[in-house]
């Protein structure tokens, strides 16, 4: 797959359908293979952090969650055709799996929210096989359960809820344990699928302003959403060296 360097991190250059083809895909090898999908705060955190960049990098598909990633790929001339964002690739995957032999384990979230985004789930894709749920917050001590849990449960597929970047580190840190073929990091989605939490209504969305309305909905990321403007000025001074 073709990729663009954005900051030392390998994004590749795919649409939302090109990920769910490639996720169905993975099936077919007998080994873990993590999705990650880095927005442009969880690209400067690996660009200060050169372990968790390197994490990223292992992983078998990276796609471009967020409009500052998009505009990034065309200020170095290698631009992204779409926003493939990880709730967006989900859903897809959820309509190819629907009716399949794949079994789906749901992990993060509040306790109580990974049942919610199952039952939820079910009523829209009634075919689908979910395998297990868990919720996010846990001791390093309970890892070694946790894994055993997953594996017992027969799933082929992982959603890791957990937000950026514990769930990534995670999934990295479990590789050679887990029995999944795909291991989705993928935030809140399972916030959205169990209603505690909405999207951005589409005109956020088609005009690049979802992180405005996150910071409307949720004021204490304003922190964290000040690695906007860094983000966009490092690519803009420093991106193509990368290239
Ligand atoms: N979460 C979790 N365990 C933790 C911290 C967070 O399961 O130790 C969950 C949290 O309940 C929420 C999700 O991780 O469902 C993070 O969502 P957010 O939208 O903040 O994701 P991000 O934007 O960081 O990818």
């Amino acid at each position: 797959m073709d990729k663009v360097n954005i900051l030392g991190v390998n994004v590749d250059t795919v649409t939302i359908d090109e990920a769910a083809d490639a996720i169905i895909g993975f099936f077919d090898e007998n080994k873990l293979h993590s999705v990650f999908t880095p927005n442009s705060e969880i690209i400067m955190a690996a660009y200060r952090d050169k372990g968790f960049a390197d994490i990223l990098n292992r992983s078998e598909l990276l796609t471009a969650d967020g409009i500052g990633v998009v505009y990034a790929s065309k200020i170095l001339n290698k631009p992204l055709r779409e926003r493939a964002a990880g709730y967006d690739i989900a859903c897809r995957v959820l309509e190819k799996i629907d009716g399949t032999e794949h079994k789906l384990f749901l992990f993060g979230g509040k306790p109580g929210v990974a049942e919610t985004a199952r039952d939820n789930l079910i009523r829209m894709y009634p075919r689908l096989n979910i395998a297990g749920c868990r919720h996010g917050y846990f001791a390093p001590e309970d890892d070694a359960q946790i894994v055993d849990e997953i594996n017992a449960s027969g799933a082929d597929i992982i959603f890791v809820c957990l937000g950026a970047p514990k769930q990534e580190k995670w999934i990295d840190e479990h590789r050679g344990k887990l029995g999944v073929r795909v291991a989705m990091g993928i935030g809140g989605s399972l916030d959205v699928f169990a209603g505690t939490a909405e999207r951005a209504p589409d005109f956020f969305c088609n005009h690049g302003l979802e992180w405005l309305y996150r910071l409307y909905k949720e004021p204490k990321r304003i922190g964290r959403m000040m690695d906007l403007p860094k983000f966009a000025i490092t690519v803009f001074l420093k991106g193509k060296r990368y290239k």
